[in-house]
């Protein structure tokens, strides 16, 4: 391999490969949209989201500022607040347990299953109480949770479902998408997710009109038509903007989603056998569509400086389970109460991975990691 490659840097995420492409397309919707400033709630945004719907398998679509509301917005419309516990798993993305908590209720953690990291849904039923009305399973790194399983526990104890689908767009469990699993799937565009807007996006998906309406009403002031307010509402409404480049995007997705799967398989064939690393497993009843793919190292310590010496780019996604972040110390979870987020904590490491990511890359990435390993 030439010098001048080895010197250049391996992003962990290369955005600028994934815009170029769309570049003229993009500014052509974008002089449109310009030309007769409809800005807000233009044409592209219900022709995003009815694509939105049909990819997902799902009946609707509600696009939103991004999906941190979608999750906020979904259990507001199931009717989740004060006094209500809300079960998910404490290795996820700490905007999962902020929804819980902007709608009033009380995050409850349960920890994550040692192979797949979604949550143990053998610890589901541990946590539930008189209080708990629903539970929110992260499809984790792109690896739907145990869907069967969770549907069966909220069914028995008579329970909402709300999936966090942010890392998963696509994901397939059992033949079905991700999101139209449970009672309302959530998605975020931020720029870096497997589909991403350029700047905040996300959106939710339901077989349910009733709770699609009301999200609507929710999203915008409350109102379906201008200044006639039907409900008190918020401001939570995809840019005209977003919803154009999503449209453009989103046909793209499933070649996306296979180039990162065809990525994971060859990170995965080079690395699984060197000692100590622990690779990804996908369970054999659903695929992962590896927005993340993330191994686990006995010295992480020494496998970064590895990278970072050969100019690559990784993340730890997450250092801190969210039981033990200063945030939800009010919640007063002990270290050692989801022993196996905890231990995984310490180890996981994320290499780089987006659909543009090269064979050369791959093999740099893999030799730097090699090369940490005693
Ligand atoms: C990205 C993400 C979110 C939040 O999405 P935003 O669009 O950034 O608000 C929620 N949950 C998980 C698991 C995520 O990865």
């Amino acid at each position: 391999m030439s010098v001048t490659l080895t010197s250049q840097v391996v992003p962990f995420i290369d955005l600028p490969a994934q815009f170029r492409a769309f570049q003229p397309e993009i500014n052509e919707a974008f002089a449109a949209i310009f030309a007769n400033t409809s800005f807000i709630s233009g044409a592209a945004v219900k022709e995003f989201e009815a694509d939105f719907a049909k990819y997902c398998q799902a009946g609707h679509c509600v696009s939103l500022h991004n999906g941190t509301v979608a999750l906020h917005l979904a259990l507001l419309a199931l009717g989740i607040g004060p006094g209500d516990e809300v079960i998910t798993s404490a290795n996820t993305f700490i905007a999962t347990a902020e929804a819980i908590s902007f709608a009033g209720a009380k995050p409850v953690f349960v920890d994550c299953d040692p192979i797949t990291y979604t949550i143990d849904v053998q610890q589901i039923e541990k946590a539930i109480t008189p209080a708990t009305k629903a539970i929110i399973p992260v499809h984790l790194y792109g690896q739907p949770a145990d869907m069967d399983a969770i549907m069966a526990i909220a069914k028995k104890h008579n329970l909402k479902v709300v999936e966090d689908a942010c890392q998963a767009h696509g994901a397939i469990y059992k033949g079905k998408r991700v999101g139209s699993i449970g009672d309302i799937g959530c998605f975020s565009f931020y720029p870096g997710k497997n589909l991403g807007a350029a700047g905040d996006g996300g959106g939710l998906v339901t077989n349910n009109a009733q709770w699609a309406e009301h999200i609507k009403l929710l999203r915008d002031h409350g109102s379906k038509q201008k200044y006639v307010h039907e409900i008190v509402g918020h401001n939570f409404r995809l840019d005209t903007l977003q919803a154009a480049v999503l449209k453009i995007k989103l046909p793209h997705l499933e070649s996306w989603n296979q180039a990162r799967q065809a990525h994971a398989e060859y990170y995965t064939k080079h690395l699984k056998d060197v000692p100590g690393i622990v690779v990804p497993t996908v369970a054999s009843d659903r695929n992962s569509v590896f927005h993340l793919y993330v191994i686990q190292v006995p010295d992480r310590e020494a496998v970064m400086a590895a990278l970072a010496k050969n100019n690559i780019q990784c993340g730890i996604h997450y250092p801190v389970p969210l039981h033990l972040t200063k945030a939800y110390e009010n919640l007063n979870y002990k270290a050692g109460a989801f022993p196996v987020s905890e231990k995984a904590a310490k180890h996981i490491l994320s290499l780089p991975m987006f659909a543009e990511l090269t064979e050369e890359q791959q093999d740099r990435v893999i030799a730097a990691v090699k090369s940490a390993i005693k």
